[in-house]
């Protein structure tokens, strides 16, 4: 097994060389450098002996028929494009192990059929929409979408055609009733496992989301003249809610909070701020959960403004619920975690994945590998031989459990 995950690792190491940028790794839908990474899943694929097609919106999907294969296939997968200055193992890392995965059953004759999916788009770097390939195999895809455009004005619908796709297939690229499901293996991206100790975990859940914005009016003055009992000060206000955010979050099991924006008005040394703007995004995996906390972190916001004497408007510009994982796929997932040996883990994932656009499709789970230091979307992001290691075992176990049940 340590060899396979060496081969694992060396091959996301090998891809992050195909770059729209020379000493950094940035690899967007459909740019040039996606060309190679086709070309060498292609010819891994193929030396596998599995069937290759690319359908209309750039997905590489591979699949391996066993001779004898009984029932459905099951699915896996991840995306292949990246953030810019990403690192080396986010999505790649999936489709790599998912491969390794595919060798391992053939090495078992496990008379189960497995298909591979390189999914073209997932980060929504470069038309701003996200999960564009597992949209697409989902049968979810807005043809909308086809019209948007990139940093350079092209659309979406000429990208497809520039890579020498058809756009106009895109509706038949949506997959079949014939999958048993899916599962994708991906870093966590964040430090759980890793300040627990754990190699590997099953997710639960991606978490629901709310995003806000918020604007606390109160009136701008002269710094020098105006007594402090006397003020409408739309930051000092919007602070102390800001703190209360966090108070709330940190008392509230499973629930994250962020204010990533915040911008004063008129921003002088010399000026009460009169008007302060910021966001809020609000994650938990119960929707319920995660619905009371913006209730009430929307009463503080009207509370601590009215106290003070000032306005508090609020627009909610996203709720997303949340996208519990099938329990089936897994509960066969942490048995197989358990039967290998290592410390049985289920988490939500506070990020989206392709797992959470498939699972409107089909069941769906995920396999979390520790990323070392919590570090993600960063070139400094990496993976332990030893975790790539355990992810291989417990896909062993994973399939031969799978195998077994869809006989
Ligand atoms: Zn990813």
């Amino acid at each position: 097994m340590r060899d396979r995950a060496r081969r694992a690792i060396s091959e996301c190491k090998h891809i992050a060389t195909m770059s729209e940028e020379p000493d950094r790794i940035t690899r967007r839908f459909l740019t040039p450098p996606v060309h190679q990474v086709h070309a060498h899943l292609r010819a891994r694929m193929e030396a596998m002996g599995m069937t290759i097609r690319v359908d209309a919106a750039g997905n590489l999907c591979g699949l391996w028929q066993p001779a004898g294969a009984r029932g459905a296939r099951l699915i896996m997968g991840s995306h292949i494009d990246t953030v810019p200055n990403a690192g080396a193992y986010d999505g790649i890392l999936g489709v790599a192990l998912a491969l390794e995965w595919v060798a391992l059953a053939q090495e078992l004759a496990l008379p189960l059929a497995l298909e591979v999916i390189a999914f073209s788009e997932e980060e929504g770097v470069r038309f701003g929409v996200p999960f564009i390939g597992s949209r697409v195999v989902a049968g979810r895809f807005d043809t909308a979408l086809l019209e948007f455009k990139d940093s350079d004005g092209v659309t979406m619908e000429q990208a497809i055609l520039d890579y020498g796709l058809d756009p106009h297939c895109i509706a038949e690229a949506a997959v079949d009733d014939d999958a048993l499901g899916f599962v994708e293996i991906h870093v966590e991206q964040g430090p759980v496992l890793d300040s627990g100790g754990l190699s590997v975990a099953a997710v639960s859940a991606i978490m629901g989301q709310t995003r806000l914005s918020l604007k606390f009016t109160g009136q701008a003055n002269h710094a020098g003249t105006t007594p402090m009992r006397l003020r409408r000060d739309a930051l000092t206000a919007a602070a102390e809610w800001v703190t209360a955010v966090e108070t709330y979050a940190i008392a509230t099991e499973g629930l994250v909070a962020t204010i990533g924006k915040f911008a004063v008005d008129p921003n002088a040394s010399n000026v009460i701020p009169g008007v302060a703007q910021l966001s809020l995004d609000v994650r938990h995996p119960d929707d319920t959960a995660r619905n009371d906390a913006v209730d009430v972190l929307l009463a503080k916001t009207s509370a601590i403004g009215a106290r003070r004497g000032l306005t508090t408007i609020c627009v909610r510009e996203m709720d997303q619920p949340a996208v519990p994982m099938d329990e089936r796929l897994t509960a066969f997932v942490t048995e197989a975690i358990d039967a290998c040996g290592f410390r049985v883990k289920t988490m939500p994932s506070g990020a989206g994945h392709d797992a959470m656009v498939m699972a409107a499709r089909m069941p769906a789970a995920m396999l979390f590998l520790r990323s070392p230091g919590g570090i993600s979307h960063h070139p400094a992001e990496t993976v332990l031989e030893e975790d790539v290691e355990a992810a291989l075992h417990v896909g062993r176990k994973f399939l031969q459990r799978l195998t077994a049940e869809s006989r």
